[in-house]
């Protein structure tokens, strides 16, 4: 497959960007390749600047629920735009998107628009300490919750779990600030919420799929939000991927669990920039202006951003638009699981929703540490392989797939042959 015009595009690139790239993981260093360069893409597909032709399992990395270019997106953004772009007021979009979401989702009862995931997390942290009036906050190892600086963390080496930072320019005063417990592990946790009297908030990401796809017991999220409420501390689920991608209502309605905070992204801007935070309406009520945490934006709740969300929601919302889609998923999913087991592969493909992951181990994998590095030597020649195929999967073997409306039956055999015939290859 001719890549020329790609790979020329990134030395250019590489002129004026960080690594030719404005985001790291676009930059193909994990599967040790040279990214492409999309210029366009329509339902499940897209396509690069050689004309190549991909099936498309990244989706932008979750936004694209719908898949690509939806009409009824595309339509709502071109007469939102036709007006202007940006006010910096509160508009009646904003109040149709505020009444979608809220009447749709009993697990919040107050919403705040901001500009992206990681922007949702940073306020919602900010809330939870200005809430409860408590510093420290537990996070779990293999969760992403955006690049904030006390989040880009790991679990120390010492005997106390204080994080050490897993980024430079982070000081040491604010990992500090985060503990770092291993997922689905509840001893740890105890002994942290009872040892320890200045945590503000635990913050999760309910269906872990930014480090692998690590799917928890429910048993131990249901112990999760009682220990939380024993110890007066604030549970946050970071739904910016799970959210509106599980089911409307989330990991919180999955689940049925109720967190204080959650956080959303992706799914919820339709495509466009985006994060939001929402929760009880007695802790949104210490956001400025009705309280005294402050948090702002320039081009918060824009409305191109929230047509593009209104229209996406709106198809969520019809009858059997996630029974569908689930549906669609689960048959992909087992089609590869049963060659895998036929065949006997060391492998498995966990899935929840319209996720999934290719996991190079045969073990249940409920936490980061059971992933083990070398294995995403198969991953990198499957997605080498797929490439020259016509599949697209996101550039990292931690990272998960996602299946949109687009995805057709015959998109699905088609992708579930072609990844069997790559694996017996790997595995001959
Ligand atoms: C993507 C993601 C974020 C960060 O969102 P950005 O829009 O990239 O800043 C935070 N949390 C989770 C769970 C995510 O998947």
């Amino acid at each position: 497959m001719q890549r020329s015009k790609s790979n020329q595009l990134f030395e250019e690139a590489k002129q004026y960007f960080p690594g030719g790239v404005n985001s790291p993981v676009r930059a193909f260093k994990s599967v040790e390749g040279s990214p492409l360069f999309i210029k366009s893409g329509n339902g499940a597909y897209i396509t690069d600047e050689d004309d190549n032709k991909y099936l498309d399992f990244c989706g932008s990395w979750g936004p694209l629920i719908l898949g690509h270019n939806h009409p009824k997106v595309r339509e709502a953004i071109v007469e939102t735009v036709a007006k202007g772009t940006t006010f910096g007021t509160p508009t009646a979009i904003g109040n149709t998107i505020g009444k979608l979401i809220l009447e749709n989702n009993k697990f919040i009862e107050k919403l705040r628009f901001v500009s992206s995931g990681t922007e949702a997390v940073m306020s919602a942290i900010r809330l939870a300490r200005g809430y409860t009036g408590k510093n420290k906050i537990v996070k779990f190892e293999g969760c992403y919750h955006g690049h904030v600086d006390s989040l880009l963390v790991k679990a120390g080496s010492g005997l106390a779990t204080f994080g050490e930072s897993t980024s430079a320019g982070i000081p040491d005063a604010f990992a500090k600030e985060t503990l770092v417990l291993g997922l689905n592990d509840l001893a740890s946790l105890m002994d942290t919420l009872e040892s320890n009297h200045d945590i503000a908030a635990v913050i999760i990401e309910p269906i872990p799929a930014n480090n692998g796809l690590l799917l928890q017991d429910l048993n131990y999220l249901v112990w999760l939000r009682q220990q939380c409420d024993k110890h007066g501390v604030l549970l946050i689920f970071d739904e910016v991927i799970s959210g509106f991608r599980v089911g409307f209502t989330g990991a919180a309605g999955y689940y049925h669990i109720e967190p204080d905070i959650i956080t959303y992204g992706k799914i919820i801007g339709g495509g466009m920039p985006v994060g939001a935070y929402g929760g009880r309406a007695d802790i949104m009520a210490h956001i400025a202006p009705d309280g005294p945490v402050y948090q702002a934006g320039t081009l918060s709740a824009n409305p191109v951003t929230l047509a593009a969300g209104i229209a996406t929601l709106e198809v969520l919302l019809e009858e059997d638009f996630y029974p569908t889609l689930i549906g669609n998923t689960e048959y992909f999913v087992a089609k590869l699981n049963e060659h895998i087991e036929t065949k006997g592969y060391k492998m498995h493909v966990p899935t929840v929703g319209s996720i999934f992951w290719l996991a190079f181990s045969d073990e249940r994998i409920v936490s980061s540490d059971q992933i083990d590095p070398k294995s995403m030597d198969h991953f990198k020649a499957l997605h080498g392989m797929l490439l020259d195929k016509g599949i697209y999967l996101g550039p990292s073997g931690y990272e998960v797939g996602f299946i949109s409306a687009a995805h057709t039956r015959a998109d699905l055999d088609f992708a579930a042959d072609t990844i069997c015939s790559c694996l017996d290859t790997i595995f001959a």
